[in-house]
């Protein structure tokens, strides 16, 4: 009889030893695992023109790749949409795949947030998914057979911010003339719904300066050394002509909305 009790306190001992040991090893486990989505603080953000989400896939552009001839040319737009464009796709999607918690925030979440990102991945991030963003509102925001004056209520808004069309012509040309090496120059909305010209180096988007954007210039040498080699200011002059003035227009009223 004692032996039987020794035997069934011995067996006890036993399991309670190892469901101790099995709760500490998974509590160990849970700690070592990749910081959960929460400990990224992330911001939700109103600045919000797209909403894409992981993962990202390249839209046909909404006209034939030689529609914008003469002004950009028919090799240009098919090497920056389907090469470049292409790879800040693929490369924004690798980085998501690395840091999965990531990959159900909006991509103007991601890019207002890029302080909270894991370092692994927040540099690509910046990139790519700023790439990503920027060229997909760049493709809309030319059209064939341009209307060469904004719509009504920008050109309203222009003449106020800047003084008149002209003067925010002169404006926004320096601004993407003297961008030293490569980068965007923006016709953005800021917090006070105002209208700002700025510039962003790389593929840098407003965004992250809490700027709502409109109106955008690629001034990456990919954007133009085809046509117009080092001669940047052609290229800027001749973009003038193939601005999609309804779609500013459209990204104007949405921005009143977003800054507010
Ligand atoms: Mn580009």
């Amino acid at each position: 009889m004692r032996i039987v009790l020794k035997l069934a306190m011995g067996t006890a001992l036993a399991i309670t030893a190892f469901y101790a040991w099995h709760c500490a090893t998974k509590k160990q486990s849970t700690h070592q695992g990749p910081p959960s989505a929460k400990d990224f603080s992330m911001n939700k953000t109103t600045l919000t023109l797209l909403g894409l989400k992981y993962p990202f896939t390249l839209a046909p552009l909404p006209y034939d790749y030689k529609a914008l001839e003469p002004h950009i040319d028919e090799a240009t737009m098919r090497i920056h949409h389907t090469k470049h464009h292409q790879a800040y796709i693929d490369n924004a999607n690798k980085a998501l795949e690395e840091v999965a918690e990531l990959q159900k925030y909006t991509i103007e979440e991601l890019l207002t947030n890029l302080p909270s990102l894991p370092e692994s991945v927040r540099e690509r991030l910046r990139n790519h998914a700023g790439g990503h963003f920027n060229h997909t509102i760049f493709w809309q925001m030319m059209v064939p057979n341009a209307q060469p004056l904004p719509t009504e209520k920008v050109a309203h808004a222009i003449n106020e911010a800047f003084g008149s069309f002209d003067a925010f012509k002169e404006l926004f040309n320096k601004a993407a003339q003297s961008r030293f090496g490569s980068g965007w120059a923006w016709l953005c909305i800021n917090k006070e719904k105002k209208l700002v010209v700025t510039s962003t180096a790389n593929q840098d988007t407003p965004l992250a300066a809490g700027l709502f954007p409109i109106l955008g210039l690629d001034v990456w040498e990919h954007a133009y050394y085809l046509k117009y080699q080092n001669k940047r200011m052609d290229y800027i002059t001749a973009w003038w002509a193939v601005i999609n003035w309804p779609f500013v227009e459209k990204l104007f009223t949405d921005g009143l909305k977003a800054v507010e």
